[in-house]
């Protein structure tokens, strides 16, 4: 009567009186620092796998263990360079969003899941060299160029580099004015990048819905050249500039239209060009 079932009940081991700590999820790194800008938006710090290479501009996919215990994952840009000790994430908050309703309430000590595995087209290989290099960004598109923008190379390549970050309101562009702050102010980032390389670097950020010194989609001011004319800098020309674009779907495809209709062509890592393209979200 006592069976084979009971048998197994009582043999099944027990953990608790397991000695070692065992990660308690797949692929885990743990978070060192996380930073709240709005209601919509937060940064956060996470451990670097030692083997995990990728190169600034790479996006991979990280996430939680959801409740049906899967692993919920998403594709997240690495807004930390490749020489970084750690990772950093540049992220939104959907109130209803599978993973970010949970992401945003993570805190020091939490882990994440992390698959190493890097890809993306924002790189500096899928472009032909150039003169002045644009980033076009929209919300969280910043995050890929957080890492570009603290990457060596990116100031060996060009002679200009132009970032553009456009949101609805001026709080949404914290993260990016602070972090292009700290690259002029920090001691660290001014040894690494070059003082005199740092000149090269213009912020351009512009507000859609609140009140800011600039306004306007960066659409718009493209097509009415007030972005030129502002930056002192001549039209876009295949000859000498490179773009990567970084926003919602509709950002992306206005943009493209733009750059295509100035002559340029779109790379990709096999075949190098004269813009890039990815996007922000799906939806
Ligand atoms: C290549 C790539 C790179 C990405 N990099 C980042 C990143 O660096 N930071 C980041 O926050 N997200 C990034 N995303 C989006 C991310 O994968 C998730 O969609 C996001 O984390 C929301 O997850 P969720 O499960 O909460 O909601 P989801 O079910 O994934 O999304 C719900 C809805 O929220 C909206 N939404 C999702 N993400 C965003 C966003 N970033 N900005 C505005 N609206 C959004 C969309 O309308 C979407 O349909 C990236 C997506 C891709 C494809």
């Amino acid at each position: 009567m006592s069976g084979r079932h009971d048998t197994m009940t009582e043999q099944t081991p027990v953990t608790e009186t397991t000695a070692t700590k065992v990660p308690t999820l797949p692929d885990a790194q743990t978070v060192t620092s996380v930073q709240h800008y709005t209601d919509r938006l937060f940064s956060f710090r996470v451990t670097r796998p030692q083997s995990l290479r990728f190169r600034s501009g790479e996006f991979v996919m990280i996430g939680l263990m959801g409740d049906n215990g899967r692993p919920l994952l998403r594709a997240y840009s690495i807004a930390s360079p490749a020489w970084d000790d750690e990772l950093e994430f540049y992220s939104i908050k959907v109130p209803d969003g599978p993973l970010t309703s949970k992401l945003q309430h993570i805190k020091v000590g939490d882990e994440i899941i992390l698959r190493p595995k890097p890809v993306g087209t924002l790189v500096h290989d899928a472009l032909l060299p150039g003169k002045r290099l644009y980033f076009f960004s929209t919300g969280t598109g910043f995050a890929p160029f957080a890492s570009l923008l603290r990457e060596p190379e990116t100031y060996e390549k060009y002679d200009e580099i132009i970032m553009t970050h456009t949101c609805r309101d001026v709080d949404e562009l914290t993260y990016g004015r602070d972090l292009i702050a700290d690259l002029k102010q920090d001691e660290m980032m001014q040894e690494l990048l070059g003082e005199e390389n740092l000149g090269k670097l213009k912020y351009y950020p512009t507000t859609t819905r609140e009140e800011s010194p600039k306004m306007g989609r960066i659409t718009t001011l493209i097509e009415n050249g007030e972005l030129f004319g502002d930056l002192g800098v001549p039209a876009l020309d295949p000859a000498t500039d490179r773009a990567m674009v970084c926003g919602s779907l509709e950002f992306n495809l206005d943009i493209k239209a733009l750059l295509e209709k100035a002559g340029l062509n779109e790379g990709a890592n096999s075949e190098p060009g004269e813009f890039v393209i990815e996007k922000a979200f799906v939806g």
